[in-house]
Order: C-alpha cells, then structure tokens, then sequence
C-alpha cells in the first residue's frame, strides 16, 4: 500500500543557484506532501532531469553559465522530457522577458520573494493539465490499438471479395466493395501513424541501421508511387555515383512516400512531382517538389505538428499525421525536414540527413 502510494507523489526538480532559495522551496514542497529533487546550475538540471525526468521544473531564470531560458529549450529539444511542464521563476526586481520565457517552452512563471499559495496553485494547476493530457494521450492510444484488429479482419475480407471472389457480383456491387476497400486501406494506414507517431514520441520505436543505398531506395519508392501518380509527370534528378546512408531503411522509405503521395495527393492532373537528391558537404538533400496548389506561410510550421492540416482543407480524409511522422523520423536520424511554398506555385519539402553515420542520434 505505502509503495503504491509513495509512487503517486509528484516529483519536483527545483533549479537555482542560490541554496537558500532551494531550501525554502524544498521546505515549502515538502510540508505540502511533494516530493523534490535540488540542483545549483542549469547543466546539474538537464542531467537530473535526464537520469530521473521529474513530473515538473520550477526554474531559475538568472543563473550564471547557462541560464534559465536556456536550460529550457534543451528541455524541450529532447523528446523525453520536452512534455515535462517548466515554471520559471524570477524575482521581482529582475527584468523578466515574458513573452521570452513563453516561446522557449515555459508554461508559467512565478516572482521571489514567494507567495507560497501561488506557487503551490501554479504547481496543481499545471500538475493536473499534465496529468489529463497524459490520461488521454493514453486512452486514445488504447482505442487506436483495439481498432486495428477488427480492422485488419475487415480488410481482409474485402480483399476477398475484391479479388477472387469479384467476377460473383455484379459490376455495381464490385465498385462498391473496391471502394470499401481502398478506404478500409486508407484507415489501417491512418491507424498505424497515429500509433507510430506516439510510439516515436514516447522514444520506443528504435532505429534498424544499415547501409541504405539510396538509389536503389529512391527507385523502388518511385515504382510503388508510379500508380498514384494519374496525369502528373513524376521525375527523378539524382548523382550517378552510388550514395549510401547509414539509415533505417523502412523509416527513410516512409518518409519518401509520404512526401510524394502528398505532392501527388495536392497536385492536380496535368502538374509536375519532381525529386532531387544533392550530396552537400556532409549531408544528403532530398527535395520533393510539386506545382500543386501551395501552402500559405503561416501554416509551413503547423502541417509538421501533430493533427496539423490547412484550415480549408480539413475535410478530406487525412490524419495531419503523415509529416509528423516525417519530421519524427528524419530527427531520430540526426537530420532536419521543412518546407519551402508559394499559394498558387507549388511546394518543395526537403529533407537533409548526415552522411556520417556518427551524427545519427537513437530514437
Ligand atoms: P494529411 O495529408 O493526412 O492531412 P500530412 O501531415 O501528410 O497529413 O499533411 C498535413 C497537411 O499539409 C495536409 O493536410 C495538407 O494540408 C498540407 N500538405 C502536405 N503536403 C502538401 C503538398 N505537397 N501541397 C500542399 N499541401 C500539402
């Protein structure tokens, strides 16, 4: 019963450097039933945080070597603890920059010298807003698994009927189930992003390293898109000279045919898809680009998060997953993804990873 209990308490890294001050918080915590967790410097917290991630961080701001906005947007670039909630702590006769303190990933601030109900009301509220996003991130988690299995069966069956068994019915009925199929297929994708992309998320989906040839790579992607590919003129631009890449061959794979059945899906018939693969210094550069209808700037950031689409375009049968997984899968491989568009011209999504194999980062 104690373990189970203990094991609830939340866990509260508390980052200054000055040690009175972490005494008092400590003291303050503590009597309210919270577990805590005491360092002098923003490097000892990134450390803390990695051996033992705790449940939230009340940060210093001003601290000498690296300071409190700093510690945080190492936080935040790595995938284990970017979701752990900071709050950052000033005190009263510092200039605070608070929009600063907002854009490196805080979620609230409070001033020295403490109003102790404040700063415990600030720790509940934040503790809570984790607790539920957690709580559903895990429900729709479980949903999403469970789907999969009827699904499967579903899919299976109409690709009897589809198949061998299509000659039996009549032309209308074969239409009907053709397209009950092709949208069975559709949401088994759907289902198996949304299940990668938390699985990537939660650091649990390991690379396969090998040498990945991408010629070869880029060739067999371009046979499997060739059939999506209706009027549009899909072509290829890429150094003769062999070009290989330690890589996970299967991630790297996805992420080429996401990026192409997207210009595919966004271009219209008589458009063009073109691929160009550029060796540059130490990288490989990988640019697909269409004449498709373009994206307006201030969606460039957003289609790369999670469940991220162009307002007008929502209602179309997407998950706003398929880039998430890209930006996921190309990050884990020590490289960088993004967009270059113009409304009306077309786009180009690019993406670049190491060639030394000693830059590439686990996921
Ligand atoms: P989905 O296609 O399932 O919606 P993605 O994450 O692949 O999810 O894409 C997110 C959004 O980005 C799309 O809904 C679309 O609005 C936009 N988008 C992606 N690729 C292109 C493209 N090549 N041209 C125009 N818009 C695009």
């Amino acid at each position: 019963m104690t373990t189970c209990k203990q094991a609830k308490v939340p866990n509260i890294l508390i980052v200054d450097d000055t040690p009175a001050n972490l005494l008092l918080m400590t003291r303050m915590l503590t009597e309210r039933g919270y577990r805590t967790q005491t360092v002098l410097s923003g490097k000892l917290a990134l450390q803390a945080a990695i051996t033992q991630p705790p449940d939230l961080i009340l940060l210093d701001i001003t601290m000498p070597e690296m300071n409190g906005y700093e510690v945080c947007e190492q936080l935040k670039a790595e995938t284990a603890l970017k979701e752990i909630p900071v709050i950052f702590i000033s005190a009263l006769h510092e200039t605070m920059d608070k929009v600063k303190a907002f854009r490196v990933g805080g979620v609230d601030y409070v001033t020295k010298p403490f109003q102790f109900e404040e700063v415990y009301a600030r720790i509940q509220t934040h503790l809570q807003l984790r607790r539920l996003e957690k709580l559903r991130d895990d429900l729709t988690h479980m949903i999403v698994h469970d789907l999969r299995n009827p699904l499967t069966v579903i899919c299976g069956f109409l690709e009897t009927l589809d198949g061998g068994e299509a000659k039996k019915l009549g032309n209308s009925t074969q239409r009907l189930v053709a397209l009950a199929r092709r949208s069975a297929v559709e949401l088994t994708t759907m289902i198996g992003s949304l299940l990668d992309v938390s699985k990537m998320e939660a650091g649990e989906m390991k690379l396969q390293r090998e040498p990945c040839d991408f010629n070869a790579l880029l060739h067999a992607v371009l046979v499997t898109t060739q059939a999506l590919s209706g009027n549009c003129t899909l072509t290829l631009a890429m150094p003769e000279t062999p070009l290989t890449v330690m890589a996970d061959v299967a991630l790297i794979r996805r992420v080429l045919q996401n990026l192409l059945s997207n210009a595919l899906k966004y271009t219209p018939d008589s458009g063009n898809v073109r691929i160009v693969v550029t060796p540059f210094e130490s990288e490989i550069r990988i640019a697909v680009t269409d004449t498709g209808r373009g994206i307006a700037p201030q969606y460039h950031q957003h289609i790369f998060e999670k469940f991220g689409q162009v307002e007008d375009r929502k209602n179309h049968l997407g998950t706003g997953l398929g880039l998430t997984f890209c930006k996921l899968a190309v990050e884990a491989h020590g490289g960088r993804i993004g967009v270059e568009s113009e409304v009306g011209k077309g786009s180009t999504f690019w993406f670049a990873l190491p060639l030394q194999n000693d830059s590439l980062s686990e996921c």
